[in-house]
C-alpha cells in the first residue's frame, strides 16, 4: 500500500492544531511553548510506529491528549503529558530524558502512566492489590488517572481494529475498571461512552439489541416527551425561568442491565429516558429554584412519592448534584425528571473540567482545584484499615448475576450473588469450609450465614472442633458447599450409624427378639425408615427406644398392619390411580397417577410442573415458578416427582391475571367482551381499582392451557388504555 507521508505530516499538523485549539483559553504565558515541544518530542519518538489501523501512531497520544483538554479541562501540564504518555514504555525515550527536558513534575506523571501499564495492561486479571497499588501510585497526582481514563477512552474508541481476545479483555476491564472510575471521579460523558463501548464488545448481541430497538422507537418517544413537555414550557416561561427542557435517553449499557437484572423486556422499561430541565439561576437561588420547579411539574404531574431523591440538599459522594422525581406522565407511563442549575449540569457531565469554569480569581482557582483533588486523594487514600471499602462504589454488582470477593492477600474470587461467607469458605478449601467457625468481612466479625457483597474482604476464621451441621444447608448457595455439606453429613452420620449397632442389639436382646438380618429389615420398614443406617443411627442417638421394639414384635405377631400417617411413597398411590384421561404423568416412569393442582399457583396445562407428595392429600402439582417452590424443593426434594402434561383435552383451568393502564372511559366494559369473546373462556371473578388515574384490575379465568391464555393476553393488551397484562399466581 502507498502511504502519502506528506498528506500524514499534514494531517497530523492539523490534529495539533485542534488541540491547541480545545485548551487555547486556559493557557497561560510559556504553555503553548512547552506543548509544542511535547508535541515534537512525541512525533520524533513515534515517527516509526503505527496503530493497528495503520495510521501513525502519534495519532493516539493527539486523540488522548485532546480528551484531556475538551472533556477534562486539564491545564499544559497534563497536555504535555498526554501527549507524551506512551513514549517511555513503547520508544527508546527514559524517564531521564522526559526530567531533563520537562521537569520533576512531568517526569514523575510520566512514571506513575508508565507503572500502570505495568500493573493493568500486561496482567491478565486485576487483583484487589493491584487495585490499591494502581490508586496509590495514581493519588499521588490526580492527572494520571485522568490521563490514563482518556487513553483507555481513545483506545475503545478504536478497539474495532483488534482481535477480538484482546478486545474482550480490554472492554472487560474497562467495564471493570475504568468506567466505575470514571463515575467515581464524576466524569459522567466519559463513563456513559466507557460503558456502552464496553458492552459493545464484551456482548455485541445485547448491545446492538437495545441499540437497534432505541431506534426504532425514537419517534414515538420523542412525540411522547413534545407532549410531555409542552404545558410544562408554556408555565415556566410563565414564571420567568430561564431554562433548557429536554428529553435524554438513557445509555444502552444501563437500559442492557436494567432488562437483565429486572428480567424485563425492552417494552416494559419505562424510564428509557429521562426528562431533564436546568435552569439558568445565581447560585444563591438554585435550591429554592430547583424546588420551585418541582412544585410547578407536580402541579400537572402527579409525582410517586418513593421516588423522590435530593442530591441537591446531600450531594453524592462524587459531588453529583440534582434534584429527581419520577411522575405519572401521559398514557399512563411513569417519567422520571432532573432538575438542576446549568452548574449542577456541567458538573454531573464533565466533573472535573467543570471546576474550571466556576473559578473566578486565580487564588479561587487554585483553592477550588485543591479542594477538589484532595477529596478525591482522600478517598483513594484512605487511611483505614479496610484497604477495599471504595470498592463499593465501583458498583462492581454491574455483573448482576455474580460478586467479586477478595481474600485477605488481595486475590479475587468470583461467586454467585447471594453467597455467604460459608459459601466463601467452601470456595477456599473443603477443609476450611468444614472448619469454618464465622468470618471477618472488611475486619469486622460476622456469622456464617453472612451475605456477601462486592468488593468485601473475607478472612475465615476456623477451629478443628467445628464440624458441618445440618441446618449449613440452608445458609450456602453455592452448588459445591453444599455438595461438600451433604458429604460431611452422610460420613458423620455412618459414624454414629456404627455405634447404634450395638445399641439396637441390646434393645433387641432386652425384648427377647432375635438380632437377625431379616429382623432388622422388618423393623426398618416398620419404622418407614429409609435403610438400616438409618436405623442405626436413629438408636445411637436414642431415637429408638424398648418400647418401640416390643410394640413393632406385637405388630409382627398379630396379621392386621396398622400404618402411620406419613407422607405415602410413589409406589402406595399407583394404587390410587383413577380414569383414563388423565392431563399429566407423574414420576421418573412417568406413570398416571391421581394429583390435585396446587390453589397457590393454580397451573394450567403448557407450565413447567412439577409434582409434591403431601401428607394426607396424594400428589399436588405446583409451577416451577410457583413462591412455594423453591421451599419444597429445597426442603422436602425427595417428596418431589416429575410431572408432564401428556394431552390438552378441553379441561378447563383457572388462571388470574393483572391488568394495568390509564382509566379509560368504558375500559372494564371492553375488557369482559375481550373475555367473552375469545372461545371456551369463562371469567369467574373480576375486580377494579382505580387510583391518580391508574386502573388495576384481578380477573380470574377459565383457560385450557397456556396457548390459550396467552392468547388471552395477547388481546387484553390491544385493548385501548391497556398498558400490562400479566400472569398471577394466586386468586
Ligand atoms: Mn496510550
Amino acid at each position: 500500500m502507498q502511504i502519502d507521508l506528506e498528506a500524514e505530516r499534514k494531517e497530523i499538523l492539523n490534529r495539533y492544531k485542534l488541540l491547541i485549539k480545545a485548551c487555547k483559553r486556559r493557557l497561560e504565558k510559556g504553555d503553548k511553548e512547552l506543548i509544542r515541544k511535547a508535541f515534537e518530542v512525541a512525533v520524533e519518538a513515534h515517527k516509526e510506529m503505527r496503530r493497528k489501523s495503520g495510521e501513525p501512531y502519534i495519532y493516539h497520544p493527539i486523540a488522548v491528549a485532546q480528551i484531556c483538554a475538551e472533556e477534562m479541562g486539564l491545564g499544559a501540564t497534563g497536555i504535555v503529558c498526554a501527549l507524551l504518555h506512551d513514549t517511555v514504555e513503547d520508544t527508546d525515550l527514559t524517564l531521564d530524558d522526559i526530567k531533563g527536558l520537562f521537569g520533576e513534575k512531568v517526569s514523575q506523571i510520566i512514571d506513575g502512566l508508565t507503572k500502570i501499564s505495568g500493573v493493568i495492561d500486561n496482567t491478565s486479571s486485576i487483583q484487589a492489590e493491584n487495585f490499591r497499588k494502581v490508586l496509590l501510585t495514581m493519588s499521588s497526582d490526580i492527572r494520571v488517572i485522568l490521563i490514563k481514563l482518556a487513553d483507555r477512552l481513545h483506545n475503545m474508541r478504536t478497539l474495532n481494529h483488534m482481535k477480538r481476545d484482546k478486545q474482550m479483555k480490554i472492554a472487560s476491564e474497562t467495564l471493570f475498571l475504568y468506567a466505575p472510575l470514571a463515575h467515581r471521579l464524576g466524569l459522567n460523558t466519559i463513563k456513559t461512552e466507557l460503558e456502552d463501548l464496553g458492552l459493545k464488545y464484551t456482548n455485541p448481541e445485547g448491545y446492538y439489541e437495545v441499540a437497534v430497538k432505541l431506534k426504532e422507537t425514537e419517534p414515538e418517544r420523542q412525540r411522547f416527551i413534545q407532549k410531555f413537555i409542552v404545558p410544562l414550557e408554556e408555565i415556566l416561561q410563565e414564571q420567568g425561568f430561564k431554562f433548557r427542557i429536554y428529553g435524554r435517553p438513557k445509555s444502552i449499557f444501563s437500559i442492557y442491565n436494567k432488562i437483565k437484572t429486572k428480567g424485563v423486556v425492552f417494552e416494559e422499561i419505562y424510564d428509557l429516558f429521562a426528562i431533564r430541565i436546568v435552569i439558568d439561576t445565581p447560585v444563591d437561588n438554585e435550591k429554592s429554584d430547583c424546588w420551585k420547579v418541582y412544585s410547578i411539574i407536580t402541579d400537572f404531574y402527579h409525582p410517586s412519592p418513593d421516588r423522590l431523591r435530593d442530591w441537591i440538599s446531600t450531594p453524592k459522594s462524587n459531588g453529583y448534584e440534582s434534584l429527581h422525581t419520577t411522575v405519572m406522565g401521559p398514557e399512563g407511563k411513569w417519567v422520571e425528571v432532573q432538575i438542576r442549575t446549568v452548574r449542577m449540569d456541567e458538573m454531573a457531565e464533565s466533573g472535573y473540567a467543570a471546576h474550571w469554569k466556576y473559578k473566578d480569581s486565580a487564588a479561587e482557582k487554585e483553592s477550588k482545584l485543591e479542594a477538589w483533588l484532595s477529596r478525591i486523594k482522600e478517598m483513594l487514600d484512605n487511611p483505614d484499615p479496610n484497604a477495599l471499602e471504595f470498592i463499593d462504589d465501583f458498583k462492581l454488582n454491574l455483573f448482576s448475576d455474580e460478586i467479586f470477593v477478595f481474600t485477605p492477600k488481595g486475590d479475587m474470587k468470583t461467586l454467585p450473588l447471594s453467597s455467604t461467607a460459608l459459601d466463601f469458605a467452601f470456595d477456599i478449601h473443603t477443609k476450611v469450609g468444614e472448619q469454618c467457625i464465622g468470618a471477618k468481612v472488611n475486619h469486622k466479625l460476622v456469622p456464617l450465614s453472612y451475605e456477601l457483597k462486592s468488593g468485601d474482604q473475607i478472612e475465615i476464621l476456623t477451629s478443628n472442633k467445628q464440624t458441618p451441621k445440618e441446618d449449613w444447608l440452608k445458609l450456602v448457595v453455592t452448588a459445591r458447599a453444599k455438595s461438600k455439606i451433604k458429604n460431611s453429613l452422610k460420613e458423620q452420620r455412618k459414624k454414629i450409624a456404627d455405634g447404634g449397632r450395638e445399641i439396637l442389639e441390646k434393645k433387641f436382646y432386652k425384648c427377647k427378639i432375635e438380632f437377625t438380618l431379616q429382623n432388622i429389615n422388618d423393623f426398618v420398614s416398620y419404622l418407614k425408615l429409609p435403610s438400616s443406617q438409618e436405623l442405626f443411627y436413629r438408636a445411637a442417638v436414642g431415637n429408638v427406644d424398648v418400647k418401640e421394639v416390643k410394640e413393632f414384635i406385637k405388630h409382627k405377631e398379630s396379621p392386621k398392619r396398622k400404618t402411620k400417617t406419613t407422607a405415602p411413597k410413589i409406589e402406595q398411590l399407583i394404587t390410587n390411580t383413577r380414569g383414563g384421561n388423565e392431563m399429566l404423568v407423574i414420576g421418573d416412569d412417568l406413570q398416571k397417577l391421581d394429583y390435585k393442582l396446587a390453589p397457590c399457583c393454580n397451573p394450567i396445562p403448557g407450565d413447567d410442573v412439577f409434582g409434591f407428595v403431601t401428607v394426607g392429600e396424594g400428589i399436588k402439582i405446583h409451577r416451577t415458578t410457583c413462591p412455594n417452590a423453591v421451599k419444597l424443593l429445597s426442603n422436602y426434594a425427595y417428596r418431589v416427582v416429575k410431572a408432564k402434561w401428556t394431552n390438552d383435552e378441553l379441561i378447563s383451568f383457572l388462571a388470574g391475571l393483572k391488568l394495568i393502564g390509564t382509566d379509560e372511559l368504558g375500559l372494564v366494559n371492553n375488557i369482559t367482551k375481550v373475555i367473552s369473546n375469545e372461545n371456551h373462556v369463562n371469567m369467574r371473578s373480576i375486580s377494579f381499582d382505580t387510583e391518580d388515574g391508574i386502573f388495576t384490575g384481578t380477573i380470574m379465568v377459565y383457560v385450557h392451557d397456556t396457548k390459550h391464555l396467552n392468547h388471552l393476553i395477547d388481546n387484553l393488551k390491544k385493548v385501548k388504555g391497556v398498558n400490562k397484562v400479566e400472569r398471577i399466581d394466586q386468586n
